[in-house]
């Protein structure tokens, strides 16, 4: 059930190319293409677009939907985090003419030759689209700063400790340098 994921451009002119797949976690991992394999994808991943032809350009208008495993910045649990994002990529097969230059940079030349492998985009725009820092959950409560507790199992009792403390009141109070 390994998808055929190779464009060869030319033949798609005319009629264009529309795709919905499905891709299993160990072949986001795998060798295939020639960008680096992805890392702690966690379940089925989904890659969908087009490629449409006009005026020498082909444009790609593509979304995708990985499940991966990450760690909490706050709270260093691991969870699963859905990353996904929709990409837009224009390609030519021969140097664009009539426009300028910011439009230029904007398309990727392709040789006739080549085949666009469209697992290499798909890989490419998720890297291109790595966040360093992920949380389990915007209400995520983080670690205790004084036992290293994790605050979302429940309290630990440090702050409670603290403000029972004799000297907790001086915690509250501004002092003028
Ligand atoms: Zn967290
Ligand atoms: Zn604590």
């Amino acid at each position: 059930m390994s998808q055929q994921m190779y464009v060869h451009l030319p033949d798609i002119r005319k009629t264009g190319k529309t795709w919905q797949w499905e891709i299993s976690p160990e072949r986001l991992m795998s060798n295939e293409g020639s960008v680096d394999p992805l890392v702690g994808i966690c379940a089925t991943a989904t890659w969908q677009g087009s490629i449409e032809y006009a005026h020498d350009i082909y444009t790609l208008n593509g979304s995708w939907k990985v499940p991966m495993l990450r760690q909490c910045v706050r709270c260093l649990s691991d969870f699963e985090w859905q990353s996904e994002h929709e990409c837009q990529r224009k390609y030519s097969l021969v140097a664009p003419q009539d426009v300028d230059d910011e439009e230029k940079l904007d398309v990727e030349v392709i040789p006739i030759s080549d085949r666009l492998n469209l697992m290499d985009v798909l890989r490419e725009d998720i890297w291109l689209t790595w966040e360093a820092c992920v949380i389990c959950s915007s209400t995520c409560k983080g670690l205790c700063q004084t036992c290293g507790m994790d605050l979302n199992q429940g309290d630990c009792g440090c702050n409670a400790l603290a403000s029972s403390h004799p000297f907790a009141g001086l915690a509250a109070m501004k002092f003028d340098k």
